[in-house]
């Protein structure tokens, strides 16, 4: 059957629930430390095994994210849940480390021009942060995860080279980072894209654990994850509600929505470990606190076997 588990063991699917971290990043307007916190703790309880809280990035250049240690210090830490944290340098590092992050997250865009546009260095600068900062993660113990961004399509230059993401992969596998994951930064994938990549990287690298980062720019984030599937990748990115993109960038939108893509893995046969009931409740308490209309849908739906009361259904079609 398409898109169902190849066999019994095959059946677990690990989301790496992103909302905090590349949802709450954007937001202009600052999210009190103990509502983050509150946040993660509740998709902790929900059964998220695997997050990114927060980013180590400079205070300055991303307010919001400034209080990631304060944040990761409420988090209350649960045997089996990875907590990870986003780390551009070393001084990151250093204070992801003295966090006790369980990963951390280091990302370089496949994109020169984006790299500069977005980072503001070039390729070959990010990739010698992170054979700074990788040393700092190896003493404490700490795995590392390498972000590829904008793996399939830059909006600067159109295609990425496919050489530039073999050359990241092999740095992130060298400086000891099994975790690959492609970032679809600016929602540009599409299944054949998504295929020829990962197929390329498995064909150079086959020891590299690939996970998929994909946004819903275009409508065809879930799309995405179905072809993931099918191409045996086992591990997916997602935000509570669909939450990210700037409310003042229109067409940047949000990464694909933890609770949609949840149900969307048990309905196909997975397992997430995730209870998508209080995943759901966790999505509405955010877009309670956020104050605007998620893009997430399971949320407001529920599940397809809910039933409706006949007399609770107005007549439309006459
Ligand atoms: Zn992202």
């Amino acid at each position: 059957m398409p898109f169902a588990p190849r066999s019994a063991d095959d059946r677990f699917v690990l989301v790496t629930e992103v909302g905090t971290r590349d949802g709450f990043q954007t937001e202009p307007k600052f999210i009190p430390t103990e509502l983050k916190a509150e946040v993660i703790n509740a998709l902790i309880d929900a059964g998220v095994r695997s997050l990114e809280a927060s980013s180590f990035v400079s205070p300055r250049a991303v307010p919001q994210m400034a209080d990631a240690s304060e944040v990761m210090a409420l988090i209350r830490r649960k045997p089996g849940v990875r907590l990870s944290a986003l780390v551009p340098n070393a001084r990151g590092a250093e204070r992801a480390a003295a966090a006790t992050v369980d990963m951390m997250a280091c990302f370089v865009s496949a994109s020169e021009t984006h790299c500069q546009a977005n980072l503001n260095k070039s390729l070959d600068a990010a990739l010698a942060d992170f054979a700074d900062l990788a040393p700092i993660a190896h003493q404490s113990g700490i795995a590392l995860r390498g972000a590829v961004a904008t793996a399939f399509g830059c909006p600067f230059e159109g295609e990425v080279s496919i050489d530039n993401i073999l050359k990241l992969v092999e740095a992130y596998l060298r400086g000891g980072a099994r975790h690959i994951s492609l970032g679809d930064t600016t929602g540009m994938a599409t299944p054949p894209v998504v295929t020829r990549t990962v197929e390329a990287i498995r064909a150079r690298f086959p020891e590299a654990i690939i996970a998929l980062h994909f946004h819903n720019t275009r409508g065809i984030g879930l799309a995405n994850v179905m072809n993931g599937l099918e191409l045996g990748v086992r591990e997916y990115d997602a935000s509570i509600g669909g939450l990210g993109g700037c409310p003042f960038a229109p067409g940047a939108t949000g990464n694909i929505c933890t609770e949609d893509l949840v149900y969307l893995l048990h309905e196909c046969g997975y397992e997430t470990g995730i209870d998508i009931e209080a995943l759901a409740a966790v999505a509405r308490r955010v877009q309670e606190v956020m104050e605007r209309d998620l893009p997430g849908q399971f949320m407001k739906a529920g599940p397809r076997l809910r039933l409706s009361s006949l007399q609770s259904v107005r007549r439309a079609a006459g």
